[in-house]
């Protein structure tokens, strides 16, 4: 990693509270290694080294934003795609153990294979669909946090996630700009699986001041056994 694109990671970073400068080795490998999984296979869009350090590592280290993820938690990462916000988050919160899940295996080989490469012991990849692994009582009320970034719109992460949670167990969304009316659905879907959106936090990108916005649902109660539905249906048919 060049070193603006140093200077650009420990700007992003400092912006959200985070010190990355004992790390910086670690995200320059990550860099190279992202960058050759996209000349193999299509791994992210984003292909310029500037737009994966800012788009891909200082949004991913967004999500540890109000603390939410602070301690020791068994987080799992929905929808990690090439690694995102797992692999950064891992790198500077090394007390979080991270389960990042993928339906698409060929992306958690490359993460499974990179997170070996970074000698990263706190990050266990599955392949599997979200739908899938909340009914399996091996996952299902298994973990402190689920995290997930780009994933779906809220009443569609809220039936992914709430089954995955244990009670008092958090959901953090980290997404763009949210309506009124994908909150609403989003309160409405958390009220039908056993949990209230608790926060939901504007902020802005470090760097280039792109809008985003945090969203924590709380699991309060149990989930109804029949959620989640089916494979597909709750993002083909969302409940609300
Ligand atoms: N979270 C990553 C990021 O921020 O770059 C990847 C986002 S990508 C747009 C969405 C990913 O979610 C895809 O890799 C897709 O395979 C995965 N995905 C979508 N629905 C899923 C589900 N129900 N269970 C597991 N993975 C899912």
């Amino acid at each position: 990693m060049n070193p603006e694109m140093q200077a650009l990671l420990v700007q992003g970073a400092a912006a959200q509270g985070l010190d990355v400068s004992g790390q910086l080795d670690r995200f320059a490998l990550l860099l190279k290694l992202l960058q050759e999984g996209n000349a193999r296979f299509n791994l992210t869009a984003l292909k310029s080294d500037r737009d994966i350090v800012i788009k891909h590592f200082v949004d991913s280290l967004s999500c540890l934003r109000g603390g939410f993820l602070d301690g020791e938690l068994k987080v799992l990462d929905l929808g990690t795609g090439a690694g995102f916000p797992s692999l950064p988050l891992a790198l500077v919160q090394p007390r979080l153990s991270l389960i990042p899940i993928d339906s698409t295996r060929k992306k958690i080989e490359y993460v499974r294979a990179t997170a070996e490469t970074l000698e990263l012991t706190n990050v266990s990849p599955l392949v599997g669909r979200a739908e899938t692994l909340g009914h399996d009582p091996a996952h299902r009320d298994g973990y402190d946090r689920v995290v997930v970034r780009a994933v779906a719109a809220l009443p569609v992460l809220v039936e992914l996630a709430l089954p995955l949670l244990r009670p008092g167990g958090l959901l953090v969304a980290q997404k763009g700009p949210i309506t009124e009316e994908e909150l609403l659905a989003g309160r409405r879907a958390a009220n039908l699986l056993g949990g209230v959106v608790e926060e939901v936090t504007p902020f802005e990108l470090p760097v280039l001041g792109d809008p985003r916005t945090l969203v924590c649902v709380r699991k309060t109660g149990p989930t109804p056994k029949k959620y989640p539905r089916q494979d597909g249906l709750p993002a083909k048919h969302p409940l609300f």
